[in-house]
């Protein structure tokens, strides 16, 4: 450990006080940007063994199991140490925010996939969350070595997460690598971070998404009455508001054109491109800064056609003259052939459609992207669900 880091730890224990009874800070292992978490040895582990709160709350009232209770350690168990993960939330977060993730992670308890809340301090207005500290690796390091198998089993973990999470009606909002801390080495990985989780329906207004059944006539009706009125001068319409949070290339199209009523599919949107990213090799694959960037990314993609309905979808209009995105876009397929370097970009559509045929896929390459092509669906009523990607040939019987 470095010394600016151990005098950081050093520092964070003198004015946390108490902290330095029950934890041995060993080293930092995570900067975000709402929190640093450090690596440390919980010196009175046996305390909270099978799930027990021990702690005295605020209110103090003492959660701690009657001594009966308690579990007995040899003295080789004793002898173990327990790590765990302190995450430090910066005190510049709203009380609301940091109620609001230790509040989620509390009732998200009890999957495997999902990172379980050990305890939790205040000490004036510094807030830590103990957490069991995970190994795992960063995601760089492994992500192009992967088998399909490999991204099978990684996504089984993570989607099982997001079963979990999504049917108690909480929507992630910021899945990526660094959030799905993945031991390669276990196959095994853990959801975490729930600084910017919401329950679904927080803040919910109407959007015409909603009426997507009926979207045909709806939509044409749409395009007819706002494209005949071209770009908008002097714009006085009320500007809308909607939830943006999450990180950059990972935002579903639904949260780039502000749809006001979001569902938990927008962490299948962004699992797809997590899938994406392996499957092209190419890391991070979007990675534009804003948010109109950002569409003109995806539209390179889907086409211009596909994303003009995506937005009439949620109110909003599509439309651009930039020469290289195309009506129709193209198959996932084909952006992966690219991305590979197994077609070469270019040439008559012929020439593409044989060089397409010649590189051919692996059978579970192709299951691999139909999976993909669920996850990357524009329309978030089509979009697979988490429960229903557990189903998909992609992850069953594994
Ligand atoms: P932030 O809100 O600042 O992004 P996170 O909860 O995502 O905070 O944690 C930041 C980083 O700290 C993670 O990307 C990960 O590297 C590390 N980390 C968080 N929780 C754990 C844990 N339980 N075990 C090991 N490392 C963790
Ligand atoms: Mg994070």
């Amino acid at each position: 450990v470095d010394g600016v880091v151990r005098e950081e730890m050093d520092s964070f224990c003198r004015h946390f006080k108490g902290i330095d009874r029950r934890f041995r800070l060993i080293s930092k292992i995570g900067e975000g940007t709402f929190s640093s978490v450090y690596k440390a040895e919980d010196l009175l582990y046996d305390r909270y063994e099978n799930d027990w709160d021990l702690d005295a709350s605020d209110d103090g009232r003492d959660r701690s199991p009657p001594p009966s209770k308690r579990r007995k350690f040899t003295e080789t168990q004793r002898r173990r140490p327990k790590y765990v993960a302190i995450k430090k939330i910066y005190v510049t977060s709203s009380p609301q925010r940091i109620m609001n993730e230790l509040e989620l992670l509390h009732e998200l308890r009890g999957c495997r996939d999902v990172v379980p809340l050990i305890t939790a301090f205040r000490h004036l207005d510094q807030v830590v969350a103990i957490l069991p500290y995970f190994k795992h690796v960063d995601f760089r390091t492994y992500f192009r070595a992967l088998s399909f198998d490999d991204m099978r089993l990684y996504f089984k973990s993570l989607f099982n997460a997001l079963s979990h999470v999504h049917r108690c009606k909480i929507i992630h909002r910021d899945i990526k690598p660094t959030n799905f801390l993945y031991d390669y080495a276990r196959r095994r990985g853990v959801l975490v971070d729930f600084g910017l989780a919401e329950r679904e329906g927080t803040d919910w207004s109407h959007c015409p998404c909603q009426l997507s059944g009926l979207s045909k006539s709806h939509n044409s009706l749409m395009q007819a009455t706002t494209l005949s009125t071209g770009y908008i001068k002097n714009d006085n319409r009320p500007s809308r508001r909607a939830n943006r949070a999450g990180t950059r290339g990972f935002r579903a199209p639904e949260v780039l054109f502000k749809c006001t009523s979001q569902t938990t599919k927008i962490d299948i949107w962004s699992a797809g491109v997590v899938l994406l990213t392996m499957l092209s090799k190419r890391f991070p694959f979007f990675n534009s800064a804003d948010d109109v960037d950002a569409t003109i990314e995806i539209a390179t993609i889907f086409g211009k056609a596909r994303m003009r309905s995506c937005a009439l979808l949620h109110g909003a209009v599509f439309e651009t003259n930039i020469p290289t995105i195309g009506e129709k876009g193209f198959t996932l397929e084909k952006i992966i052939m690219w991305a590979t370097n197994r077609i070469a970009g270019g040439g008559g559509k012929e020439r593409e459609k044989d060089e397409l045929r010649e590189a051919n896929m692996s059978a579970t390459e192709k299951v691999a992207c139909e999976f993909l092509a669920r996850c990357l669906e524009l329309d978030p009523a089509k979009r697979i669900d988490a429960d229903e990607a557990m189903e998909h040939e992609f992850l069953r019987g594994l």
